[in-house]
C-alpha cells in the first residue's frame, strides 16, 4: 500500500520533468517496446500456451499480431495526432483563433484480465505512451506466465518512474485503486468495473471501462448459412469462448435453425476434429472455478452439439444448447466459455425487443444480406460495436474505436482513439490584440444579438 503510494509519487515527480511529453521521446519508447516484443515472440507464445493452452496460431493472430497493428499505426500517425487542431470561431469571436491541443493526462493505471493477457495489457499501454503518460500496469494473477513475462519486458525496457508492472491479485488491484491516478483504464468484468468506478470517484479520476456482457448473434433466413456457421464457430470457440466479445447467444430464424446447427457442427469438426476435447490446440478453461461454473450451465438445456467435458484438463467441448429458458442461470450472466444457447424467432422485431430488454451488450452480430434487416438491428439496438456477416473482426482494425456502452463499458480505444483516451483535449482561444469590440463590456449601450 505504502509502496504503491511511493511508486505513484515517483511517477508523478518524474512526469513533472516533462520528459515524457516530447514527440522524439514517445517515438523512442514505442520503438523500444516493439523491439522488446519482437525479441520475445517465442517466449510470449510459450507463456500463452502455459496459461490458456493457446495455440501458436491463436497467440500470434489474436495477441501479438494486434499489438503490432496498433503500435505500427501509432508510430505512423503520432506526429499528426499530437499537433494542435485549428477549429472555427463564430462571428461573435471575430479576430480570435480557436484550437484544441492534446496534452498527456499524467499517471495512468492499466488493469487487465487474463483472457488475452498480452494484448489487453500492452495495447492500452501503446495509447498511454503515445499520449505522453506514465503507466502502472496490473496484469491478471490468473495468467501468471504471461504476467511475469510482461513484468520482465517492462523492467528491461523502462525505468519504474516511467512504466512499472505490479504483479498481484485483487488485493493489489484494490490498493492501487486507492491512489490518485490521472486515468484508470480497466478491462474486466461488469461487477468489478462498478467497484473500479466507485474507487475512481473518490479522486475524480476519469475511467475507461472495457467490460463484457451477453453479445447476441442473429442469423436471418437469407444469410449465407455455411459462411455464417464458420464465422460463428470461429468467434465463439476461439480461446474456448473466453473472449469478451464472443457471441454469447444465438437468435436464429426458425426456418434455418436445423441447417445452421448442422453447418456449425461441420465447422467445429473442421477446426478441432471429431473429438475437440482431445485436440492439442483446443483452449483450456482458465481455472477450476471457472470450469465448474461453465459445467453447471450445461444443465440449463439440451446439447445439440458437444456437451462433453474433461475434468482433468479443464476443457469443455464446443457446445450448442437448445431448450434453454430465458430465466435460466446461463442467461443471467455472461457465459464466457464454449457454450452457445440457441433461440429461434419468427419476426426480426421480436429480436429487437428481446435484446433491448437486457443490458446493452458489448457486441452484436447480424448475419443477413437484406439491408432493411441489417438497418432494423443497427438502428434500433444499442451496443458497443459489431459486425454484419462476421464476428469479432471489428476489434482488429485501428480505424474503428473499440468499446462498450452502458453496462458493457465506458470509453473506447484503438488507433487514434487510444491516443485521445489517454490525452486531455485542451481547448484554447487566442485573442487578437489588434482591436477590441466594446459589445461585451457592461458599459456597452448595445449588446450583441444572438438570434
Ligand atoms: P475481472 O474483472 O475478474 O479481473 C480483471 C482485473 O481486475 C484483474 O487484473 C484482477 O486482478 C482485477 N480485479 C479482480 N477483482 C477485483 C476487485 N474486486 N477490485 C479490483 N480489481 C479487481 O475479469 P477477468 O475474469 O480477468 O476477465 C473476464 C471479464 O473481462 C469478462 O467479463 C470479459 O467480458 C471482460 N473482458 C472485457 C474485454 C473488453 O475489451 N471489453 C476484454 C476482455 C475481457
Amino acid at each position: 500500500m505504502a509502496s504503491f503510494e511511493q511508486l505513484l509519487k515517483r511517477q508523478q515527480a518524474w512526469f513533472q520533468t516533462g520528459e515524457s511529453r516530447g514527440y522524439a521521446f514517445r517515438m523512442a519508447q514505442l520503438r523500444k517496446l516493439k523491439q522488446a516484443v519482437v525479441e520475445r515472440e517465442a517466449a510470449i507464445i510459450t507463456a500463452l500456451r502455459a496459461d490458456l493452452n493457446k495455440s501458436e496460431h491463436e497467440a500470434y493472430t489474436l495477441e501479438i499480431g494486434p499489438f503490432y497493428t496498433e503500435i505500427n499505426f501509432a508510430m505512423k500517425h503520432l506526429k499528426k495526432w499530437m499537433k494542435p487542431k485549428r477549429v472555427k470561431t463564430p462571428s461573435t469571436h471575430l479576430g480570435s483563433r480557436g484550437y484544441v491541443m492534446p496534452e498527456p493526462l499524467g499517471s495512468s493505471l492499466i488493469i487487465a484480465p487474463w483472457n488475452y493477457p498480452f494484448n489487453l495489457t500492452l495495447v492500452p499501454l501503446i495509447g498511454a505512451i503515445a499520449a505522453g503518460n506514465t503507466a502502472v500496469l496490473k496484469p491478471s494473477e490468473l495468467s501468471q506466465a504471461t504476467t511475469s513475462l510482461i513484468a520482465a519486458i517492462v523492467a528491461d525496457s523502462f525505468k519504474p518512474e516511467y512504466i512499472a508492472v505490479v504483479e498481484g491479485g485483487v488485493e493489489a488491484s484494490r490498493a492501487l485503486l486507492e491512489q490518485p491516478f490521472d486515468h484508470i483504464f480497466f478491462t474486466g468484468g461488469v461487477e468489478v468495473g462498478k467497484s473500479v468506478m466507485a474507487a475512481a470517484a473518490k479522486h475524480l479520476t476519469p475511467v475507461t471501462l472495457e467490460l463484457g456482457g451477453k453479445s447476441p448473434c442473429i442469423v436471418h433466413h437469407d444469410a449465407s448459412i455455411a459462411l455464417a456457421a464458420r464465422r460463428i464457430a470461429f468467434g465463439k470457440f476461439l480461446n474456448s469462448g473466453q473472449t469478451c466479445l464472443a457471441p454469447d447467444y444465438l437468435l436464429v430464424h426458425h426456418s434455418v435453425k436445423d441447417e445452421l446447427l448442422a453447418a456449425i457442427h461441420q465447422s467445429v469438426t473442421a477446426f478441432y476434429g471429431e473429438a475437440p476435447l482431445e485436440h492439442p490446440d483446443y483452449g483450456a478453461i482458465v481455472t477450476r472455478r471457472h470450469y465448474d461454473r461453465l459445467r453447471a450451465f450445461l444443465a440449463d438445456g439440451t446439447a445439440a452439439i458437444g456437451g462433453g467435458t474433461d475434468d482433468k484438463k479443464l476443457r469443455i467441448a464446443p457446445t450448442l444448447l437448445e431448450d434453454v429458458a430465458w430465466d435460466s442461470p446461463i442467461m443471467q450472466e455472461e457465459i464466457f466459455g464454449p457454450i452457445l444457447p440457441v433461440f429461434t424467432y419468427d419476426d426480426p422485431r421480436e429480436v429487437v425487443a428481446i435484446v433491448n430488454a437486457r443490458p446493452k451488450p458489448l457486441a452484436l452480430y447480424i448475419f443477413s444480406k437484406d439491408q432493411a434487416v441489417q438497418q432494423l438491428f443497427t438502428g434500433n439496438i444499442s451496443f458497443g460495436g459489431g459486425c454484419i456477416n462476421d464476428t469479432l473482426l471489428h476489434i482488429g482494425t485501428p480505424y474503428l474505436p473499440f468499446g462498450g456502452v452502458g453496462h458493457s463499458g465506458t470509453g473506447s480505444y484503438h488507433g487514434e482513439q487510444s491516443f485521445r483516451t489517454f490525452s486531455h483535449m485542451k481547448s484554447m482561444l487566442k485573442q487578437t490584440t489588434a482591436f477590441d469590440f466594446p459589445f461585451r463590456y457592461p458599459s456597452a449601450k448595445n449588446g450583441l444579438k444572438f438570434i
